[in-house]
């Protein structure tokens, strides 16, 4: 029997701080020097950008539906008004026939049941789009959710599960999972059955915050913890206040990757900095970050 993949997440607390440019380097660092692929999974459903970088070509489309929406038969309804006064979310819109709006409707089927005629009926509504694809490192996890759509900690827990699926299928040793920004149920849904996290964060005081709490919700789950301090030197003060607060909290500092403009570049160009510039500073402790992280992994 294959031995399950090992799983890295990687994570911010906030956005801007390179963590998409990073997992996609690292991603395609790990794919050179294992000469074997890994399973991406981009579980910043909310605002996905790992595509714009890895370019991966899909070849499964699936909608994503996370709840349950009211519709009323026109044909059926003889407009009584027992679900106007049945619903307590104002959801129920008076008319010949009485219609719901899909917007307050919150699924909870009190209406079905009162109905006199029959004439209602739950149906699942789409929140957005998820995407199995074949990327240059290997089979990558990804989705659109809908503006405004829901759920996204069950969507990232149903990449996750497609990802695990994707990594037995070519006995890959290695998920790594781009997170989402912030603490919340798309975070604590990527962090659900990792091994390791990778916490990326720059030298600013409000990143530095941010550290803090997604440092406190990986703890939560017991789950390990290394660090790596993007654009290093942009302020080296508060960059040694990180490195110290670390070493309190016995997280290793595994790379400190200093401000390039190759980095920049590359994201305006949709490349991998790894791969377009392995000769850069940036690329090269890229690198470094690797073996670290490896190390940790035993991989
Ligand atoms: S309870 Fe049924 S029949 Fe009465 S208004 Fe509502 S949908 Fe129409
Ligand atoms: S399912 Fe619930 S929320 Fe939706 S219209 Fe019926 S009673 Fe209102």
């Amino acid at each position: 029997m294959a031995n399950q993949s090992k799983q890295l997440v990687v994570l911010s607390g906030k956005g801007g701080t390179g963590k998409t440019s990073i997992s996609a380097a690292l991603a395609y660092e790990i794919k050179e020097q294992m000469q074997q692929p890994l399973v991406l999974i981009d579980a910043d459903v909310d605002a996905a950008n790992l595509a714009l970088l890895l370019h991966p070509e899909i070849q499964n489309q699936s909608v994503f539906c996370d709840a349950e929406v009211a519709q009323i038969d026109a044909q059926a309804c003889t407009a009584c008004g027992i679900c106007l006064q049945t619903c307590r979310y104002d959801a129920i819109i008076e008319g010949q026939p009485y219609s719901v709006d899909g917007i307050a409707c919150e699924g909870c089927g009190a209406c079905v049941f009162t109905c006199p005629e029959q004439a209602i009926s739950l149906h699942e509504e789409s929140s957005g789009f998820w995407f199995k694809s074949e990327s240059l490192v290997g089979p990558m996890l990804h989705a659109e959710l809908d503006p405004g759509g829901e759920n996204s900690g069950k969507l990232v827990a149903l990449l996750k599960q497609q990802g695990v699926q994707a990594a037995r299928e070519i006995n890959a040793v290695l998920m790594l999972v781009d997170g989402p920004p912030g603490t919340g149920c798309p975070a604590i849904a990527a962090c659900s059955g990792t091994d390791l996290a990778l916490l990326v964060t720059e030298p600013g005081l409000a990143a530095f915050h941010d550290l803090k709490r997604i440092t406190a919700t990986a703890r939560h789950f017991n789950m390990p913890c290394v660090l790596c301090i993007n654009k290093a030197d942009i302020n080296l003060k508060i960059k040694e206040e990180i490195v110290t607060w670390a070493e309190q909290e016995s997280i290793p500092v595994l790379a400190e990757i200093n401000f390039d403009e190759k980095m920049i570049e590359c994201v305006m160009q949709g490349q991998i900095i790894t791969q377009a510039y392995p000769q850069s500073k940036a690329a090269q402790q890229i690198k470094t970050l690797w073996t670290g992280l490896g190390k940790s992994l035993s991989i």
